[in-house]
């Protein structure tokens, strides 16, 4: 579970990214977060991995504030997160399997095990057989997905994504919309931010809406609000 409770995120220079945001998010939620530019998604996405920390409030993972946690802890609490960022770039001179190996080879899994789950993440995606390719060789979408294999490579149970269909064609947006739905369905707790309203509506997923910073809407799957 995800608590936010009355958080508030003003960056250096004054500028207040959010305001009084409060909400929950429950194990096995399918979550698409939208709202204009600048509205502050990707701020609310930076909190939950520790990039950025409130200025103001709590932000909870499975009860614990981790907008208090001191910097040696950080890496263990993104072991169960896995990140699809705007800056999560994948490495150009490394093939699409070493991009994938990337988190295990940092937490220092056993290479044997890492290879397979490599491997399994890549069929997960889509890719595989296509390990030994450099990234350039690929298609926008087929780098987003070694990006989402990169990500859940470690099987976290919160999948995070920043507008991760931002650059693709409808066709292949709608396909990676799909990989995020089947993740949810195998019991992953997904948050994901898009400016197109209408790509995840057949995953009837809940819908957050923020606005200059402050959460205007939080609608259910059956179209309720979400607030107790
Ligand atoms: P969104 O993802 O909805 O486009 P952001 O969370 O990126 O929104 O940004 C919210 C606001 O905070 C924007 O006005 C942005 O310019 C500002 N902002 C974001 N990151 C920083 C930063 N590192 N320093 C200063 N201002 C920032
Ligand atoms: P294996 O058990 O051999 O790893 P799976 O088919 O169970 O194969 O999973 C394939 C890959 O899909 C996993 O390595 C993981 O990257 C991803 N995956 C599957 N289920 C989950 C899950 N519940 N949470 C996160 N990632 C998952």
């Amino acid at each position: 579970m995800i608590v936010f409770d009355e958080v508030a995120k003003r960056y250096a220079g004054g500028y207040t990214a959010l305001a009084g945001v409060s909400c929950e998010i429950r194990h096995g939620e399918l979550v698409v977060l939208s709202g204009h530019s600048g509205a502050g998604k990707s701020t609310l996405l930076k909190l939950i991995a520790v990039i950025e920390r409130p200025s103001a409030g709590r932000v909870l993972i499975n009860g614990e504030d981790v907008s208090r946690l001191p910097r040696s802890a950080i890496p263990y609490l993104r072991r169960n997160l896995g990140l699809v960022l705007q800056e999560s770039r994948l490495l150009f001179d490394r093939n699409v399997f070493d991009n994938v190996m990337l988190p295990l080879v940092i937490t220092g899994h056993p290479p044997r095990d890492a290879g397979r789950r490599v491997a399994a993440a890549l069929e997960r995606v889509g890719l595989e057989g296509r390990g030994k390719e450099l990234p350039a060789g690929l298609s926008g979408g087929e780098q987003q997905r070694v990006a989402i294999a990169r990500a859940i490579v470690n099987r976290p149970s919160i999948l995070i994504a920043d507008e991760p269909t931002a650059h693709l064609d409808p066709a292949y947006a709608a396909d990676i919309a799909d990989l995020f739905r089947s993740f949810n369905e195998a019991g992953v707790t997904v948050l994901v931010t898009t400016h197109d309203g209408a790509l995840f509506a057949a995953s009837r997923p809940r819908r957050l809406v923020l606005a200059g910073g402050l959460l205007i809407e939080d609608t259910r799957p059956d179209g309720r609000p979400a607030q107790e």
